[in-house]
């Protein structure tokens, strides 16, 4: 089996990429491996993951960054703020992926970090250069920059067929947070 780590990518506007980070987390659990995700945070929900971490501990690390990023389309702080937080996530980022005490690193939704204009992409290629080679790193997060799935080995893009949320079924506990 090769001992060099993958770079893999879900992207798309369908349902699934967190959840498809956090199912490939829980099969890596079952050979307690070490995962941790960190979670740059869209909006004010509350995940279930949030607390499933809690119960899958030491295995699953579950750190939420960027917090000044909720509501970023709406409200009031400067972008500086932003910025500062961005700053500071991308900070926590490095310190866990090179701190070689895990097997899987997830960056949820920091495609949407990058996007906002929050991260630059330059940052996160160096991240996946600078990774240790046994380290497999996932990204999620629609839009994902032509730059990082270059460098990914792995690329899924999730293309919404149908959504229940077009028909009007509301987000469902436990299926969508
Ligand atoms: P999930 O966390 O369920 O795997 P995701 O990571 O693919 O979803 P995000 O863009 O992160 O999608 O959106 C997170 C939230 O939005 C979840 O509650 C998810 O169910 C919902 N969602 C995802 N895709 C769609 C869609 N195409 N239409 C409406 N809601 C969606
Ligand atoms: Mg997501």
């Amino acid at each position: 089996m090769s001992k060099d780590g993958l770079v893999i990518v879900y992207t798309g506007n369908g349902k699934g990429k967190t959840t498809a980070a956090l199912g490939m987390a829980l099969r890596a659990i079952g050979y307690e491996h070490k995962v941790c995700m960190l979670q740059f945070i869209k909006g004010s929900w509350h995940y279930g993951e949030m607390d499933s971490s809690k119960k899958l501990e030491p295995y699953l690390e579950l750190i939420a960054i960027g917090k000044g990023f909720v509501g970023i389309l709406d409200d009031n702080s400067p972008r500086e703020e932003h910025e500062k937080y961005a700053a500071e996530a991308l900070k926590i980022c490095s310190e866990k992926i090179l701190s070689e005490e895990y097997n899987i690193v997830i960056l949820d939704e920091v495609n949407y970090a990058i996007n906002l204009g929050l991260i630059d992409v330059k940052e996160i290629v160096k991240l996946i250069n600078e990774k240790p080679i046994a380290l497999d790193l996932v990204l999620t997060g629609n839009h994902a920059k032509e730059e990082i799935i270059e460098l990914a080995d792995l690329v899924t893009e999730m293309k919404e067929i149908k959504h229940p949320f077009k028909s009007g079924i509301k987000a469902k506990k436990g299926i969508d947070f």
